[in-house]
Formats: C-alpha cells, structure tokens, sequence
C-alpha cells in the first residue's frame, strides 16, 4: 500500500483505521508507506506516531513538496510486496475496494485501474475537465480506460518497479505500463467527498496535463525512432516549401513574372527552413535515444519470460 500525503493531518488517523479495518479479513501480509510529500501541518508527527506503534507501516518524508507523482515514485522504490496498491490520503479512495482490486490482479492482470464512477468532486472545476482528460488521454495513447485521475490502483511489483515517472505523470501510470506490455483492466469503486483539508489541485493543471500527453505519446511511439517522426514532419514541410519555391523559379524564368509583390515566397522559404530543422532536430533526438538507453543499459523491449532448457526464468 501505498499513500502520498500532504498536509492530511486530520484524514490520517481515520484512514489508518479504515486499512487495518479492510485489510485484516483479507490475512495477505502487506506494509502500508505512507510518504509524506514535505507536508506543513502536522501529518509527519501523526504518521511518526503510527509508525512507532505499528511495524508494517513504513513512513517516508520528502525535505519539501515535490508534488504526488514524486511520492509514488517513492512508495514504488521502496515497496517489497508482490502487489503494490496506490491510493489518496484524503479518504477519498475507499480502502474497503483494495481487496477487490488485488483479487482482480490475481485474476491474472498486471495493473487494476479504479474507476469513480459516482465521483464526488465539483462538477465544473474537476469533473468536467476530467471528463476531456480521459477521452483525451484514451484517445491518444489507445488504452481504454473511464478514469485515468484514479490512484486508487493495483499493480505487480514488476509493473510498478519499471514505471519511470516524471512531471505530472502519475494520470499517464496506465498509459506508461501499456507501453510496458501489462494486461490492463478497471473496476469500479467507491468515491467520497473530501471530508477534511482541501484539494491541492485546481483548473490550471489542465495545460500541464496536456503538455505532459504529448510527452508520453512520444515516448511511448517515438522514443526509439524520433527521426521517424521529425524527419517525416521535416520531409512534408521541406517538400511543400520546395515545389512552391520550384514553382515559382518556373514562373520567374519561364514566364518573366515578378517575385517582389509575392507573400508565399517567403511562406515556401520558411517552410524549406523548418523542413531542414525538422530533420536536424530528429537527427539529434536520435543521438539522445542512443545515449537514454546506452547509458544506462535499458533495452528497447521489455520481456515478460524467457524459456530456456529446462529452467523457467521470470521477468
Ligand atoms: N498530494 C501529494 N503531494 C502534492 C499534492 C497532493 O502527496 O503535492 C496527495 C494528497 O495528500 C492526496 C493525493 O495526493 O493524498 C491526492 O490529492 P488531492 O486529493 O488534493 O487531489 P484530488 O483528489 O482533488 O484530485
Ligand atoms: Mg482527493
């Protein structure tokens, strides 16, 4: 399990009860980290507290905020379990759904998604831009799925381990692990409204979330042939701006029609211009894929198994 927390001081106790409370019909042995992402209020004494009396918990504390996607990180590189389950702080996520999605993932899945299809939040500030989001991200990044905002989620450790997230990316963690090859499902839980403290994101994320799309999207096509894709966009660029250009050399010649009083000139120049910057730029995205996964030895693929004489090796 594990939580991201900032300044829920008031959601913590009430919500460490609620896990012990839904975990324990279940006998699994499991460790709850909570990760204190550099929160002002009093949540570090109170998870401190928890921690002293309760060895299962493990309580993690960040120097300052650096945001919900750095504490999952956290949480990820440290959980030991073969399941790892993420959920908010705030008593949102029901913990009462975990063991639904853990015996979900045993079904044979390698990532559980939450969807809050009753989602208890303002309608125009969160639900509606949430709505764009999904159908968005689902869209782009061809996994389907009602509720990427979710962190209500249940991976094998394998997924979770291998997830590089940056930026904003937790929304992206189903879109991320597709590009790892996981079996991806949802199922629906339970959404309440935020009892105490407020909710630390607002409207303006939006445009972050969009930016950090574009980011996966590439990463998840591209990463390996960036040429492919700037290279293309150089070409058609380059192209239109030379047949233009070409064109009006004939006329110019041919024809004796003047160039001066002519606006698509400089509009065939530019775009022979950014052509040829296209492609220098997926010249150099190439050599920078080459270092990402020379320098630190990441293969292109990711192998689920390898069969070999008569042992069986797991990845
Ligand atoms: N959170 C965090 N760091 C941040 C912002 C949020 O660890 O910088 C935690 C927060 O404590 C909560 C979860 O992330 O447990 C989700 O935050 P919130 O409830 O504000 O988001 P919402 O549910 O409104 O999308
Ligand atoms: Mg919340």
């Amino acid at each position: 399990m594990i939580l991201p927390v900032y300044n829920e001081e008031e959601n913590i106790p009430i919500l460490y009860r609620e896990l012990c409370e839904a975990l324990a019909p279940t006998k699994w042995s499991h460790e709850i980290i909570f990760v204190d992402d550099g929160s002002s209020d009093r949540s570090w004494e109170i998870l401190s507290d928890i921690q002293q009396r309760d060895e299962r918990v493990v309580a993690i504390r960040f120097r300052r905020n650096f945001g919900q996607t750095a504490a999952l990180s956290a949480g990820f590189d440290h959980a030991s379990g073969d399941v790892v389950v993420t959920l908010d702080a705030d008593l949102q996520n029901d913990p009462r759904d975990i063991p639904l999605l853990v015996t979900k993932l045993k079904e044979g899945y390698d990532l559980v998604n939450g969807w809050r299809f009753d989602r208890k939040d303002p309608f125009l500030s969160r639900r509606l831009p949430s709505m764009i989001a999904n159908w968005i991200i689902s869209t782009t990044t061809n996994v389907k799925l009602h509720d990427y905002g979710c962190t209500l989620k249940a991976f094998r450790r394998e997924i979770a381990a291998n997830l590089r997230l940056y930026g904003e990316m937790h929304r992206f963690i189903p879109a991320i692990a597709s590009g790892l090859g996981a079996a991806i499902t949802e199922i629906r839980v339970n959404h309440r409204e935020r009892r105490f403290g407020k909710s630390k994101y607002g409207i303006s994320r939006t445009i972050r979330v969009v930016l950090d799309l574009i980011t996966v999207k590439f990463f998840l096509s591209y990463s390996t042939r960036p040429i492919q894709m700037f290279g293309l966009l150089g070409v058609v660029s380059g192209g239109i701006g030379f047949v233009m250009a070409l064109w009006m050399t004939i006329q110019r010649q041919l024809y004796g029609m003047g160039l001066a009083n002519r606006p698509l000139l400089l509009l065939a120049i530019l775009l022979m211009f950014t052509g040829l910057q296209f492609v220098s730029l997926g010249l150099i995205a190439e050599l920078q894929s080459r270092t990402y996964h020379e320098s630190q030895n990441k293969p292109i693929y990711v192998i689920r198994k390898t069969l070999q004489g008569n042992h069986l090796k797991r990845e």
